[in-house]
């Protein structure tokens, strides 16, 4: 057989649909309101950004591939043992760690319909195929997921709460889900939103991880620490996981001033109190502005809302979201994740929720 004439990518890699992330500008907009990326609407803390400008004269030195300090700040804050934390370069780094781990050609992973992309992305990077099992109410189905599972799975992703749809999964049914799954394999949980959440039956993972060889949690510092640019996040592993993740990732995957700044945001507790309160009120109150305009709300215990548009073409969610964007509102179209009637909102300042309320309603009253 004749070579090929050009270099040729592994199986399934062309099939790709790339990640699209959220907008950042608009065009003759100086300052648009970004609300498409679920950044914490308050900044980060500015203990994380002094930590982090006050290594800018140590850059030409590698960063502490063990992650040291960090590690044991994590460990400290969260009671976990620090010996089982690996980082990576956000959660994203993290997701793909463990599906090259695990998975591969001939293998499934499986995620549930309207999960992070990320999953079934990661999945076809390593030839494996994505097997997305139907949700129910726009919530992960333990059932739906438990008859998808098949010899070849070999992971499992929920996002706790799940990014689009802001809807969750009980700690009881994450524990029976767990429950239902073979030994061999992974449940991952990612919880990137964990800190938002306010409900009495939510657990982020760690019980589960602290008791089963077969979970993971993994969580970030881009959502409520709003240290998105920097590039961190991490993840809680049974000793054997953590083992093969270091293994396989980059020696020094985490720059020095995302440790430094890690350190520092960790510790400042008062910060994420205050970012957490803020959601507590907005989020809230953005629902009921939504709900008020007649649009389908699925509650959300995220940092972020998606609203279900009607299907007339003056006010579907593709008008919403052109008109939200000629007056420098950005937000995120879904239809990349099967939902085209929808689009999502982040929770921003309470100005900019303002004005998105506003913008909303006079998109709505329009003929
Ligand atoms: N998981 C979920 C559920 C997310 O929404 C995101 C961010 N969009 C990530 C993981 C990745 O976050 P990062 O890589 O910034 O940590």
């Amino acid at each position: 057989m004749a070579a090929p004439s050009a270099p040729v990518p592994g199986p399934g890699i062309l099939d790709i649909a790339p990640y699209v992330g959220g907008e950042s500008t608009a065009a003759g907009v100086a300052r648009p309101i970004r609300l498409a990326s679920n950044e914490s609407a308050l900044g980060p803390s500015p203990k994380a950004v002094a930590a982090y400008r006050a290594l800018a004269d140590d850059i030409f030195r590698y960063p502490d591939g063990g992650a040291g300090e960090l590690r044991e700040a994590i460990g400290r804050y969260n009671g976990l043992d620090p010996a089982r934390i690996v980082f990576g370069s956000g959660s994203d780094e993290l997701i793909g760690l463990l599906i090259r781990s695990y998975a591969g050609v001939g293998t499934e992973v499986l995620y549930s319909r309207h999960g992070f992309l990320m999953y079934p992305i990661g999945a076809m990077s390593v030839g494996a195929t994505p097997v997305a099992a139907p949700e129910h109410n726009l919530t992960a189905d333990v059932d739906a997921l438990l008859a998808r599972v098949t010899d070849k799975t070999r992971i499992v992703f929920v996002a706790n709460p799940n990014n689009p749809t802001g809807t969750y999964l009980s700690a009881e049914e994450m524990a029976r889900l767990h429950a239902g799954l073979p030994p061999n394999v992974v449940l991952a949980i990612d919880a990137a939103y964990a800190e938002f959440v306010n409900r009495n039956d939510y657990e982020p993972g760690i019980a589960l991880v602290n008791r089963a060889p077969n979970v993971v949690m993994l969580r970030t510092f881009s959502k409520i620490y709003a240290l998105a640019g920097l590039r961190l996040g991490w993840a809680y592993c049974p000793s054997a996981i953590a083992d093969v993740l270091n293994r396989v990732r980059g020696p020094f995957n985490v720059t020095a001033p995302a440790l430094a700044a890690g350190v520092a945001a960790v510790a400042d507790v008062a910060a994420l109190a205050r970012a957490r309160a803020h959601n507590d009120r907005w989020l809230p109150w953005f629902s009921a502005q939504l709900a008020a305009l007649d649009l389908t709300l699925t509650p959300s215990v995220g940092n972020f809302v998606l609203p279900q548009f009607p299907d007339d073409p003056k006010h579907n969610a593709d008008a919403a979201f052109a008109f939200l964007h000629s007056r420098g509102i950005l937000t995120r179209r879904m239809a990349g994740y099967g939902l085209p009637k929808h689009i999502r909102i982040t929770i921003g300042t309470g100005e900019d929720m303002e004005t998105v309320a506003a913008a909303l309603a006079e998109f709505m009253a329009g003929a």
